[in-house]
């Protein structure tokens, strides 16, 4: 085991040297990359929707048009 060669870690997201300041990233854009995409990841999980106050009125107010439109006494 003479000639030990040191190998330069690699970026975790391409494949350049590492650097101290930003490792296990290159540069500060991977590692923005990967936080950005482990923090997107966290937050990917779906939030239950919320329904509107008026959802209720909304649907009841679509049942009224129609019933209004298919009321026989209109059709004829
Ligand atoms: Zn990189």
């Amino acid at each position: 085991m003479t000639d030990k060669k040191n190998k330069t870690p690699k970026c975790s997201l391409c494949d350049k040297p590492r650097s101290d300041k930003y490792r296990p990233f290159c540069s500060k854009h991977c590692a923005d990359l990967d936080l950005n995409r482990w923090l997107t990841g966290q937050y990917a999980i779906p939030v239950e929707e919320e329904e509107p106050d008026d959802f209720d009125r909304a649907i009841s107010q679509a049942n009224a048009l129609s019933n209004e439109e298919n009321d026989p006494k209109k059709l004829n």
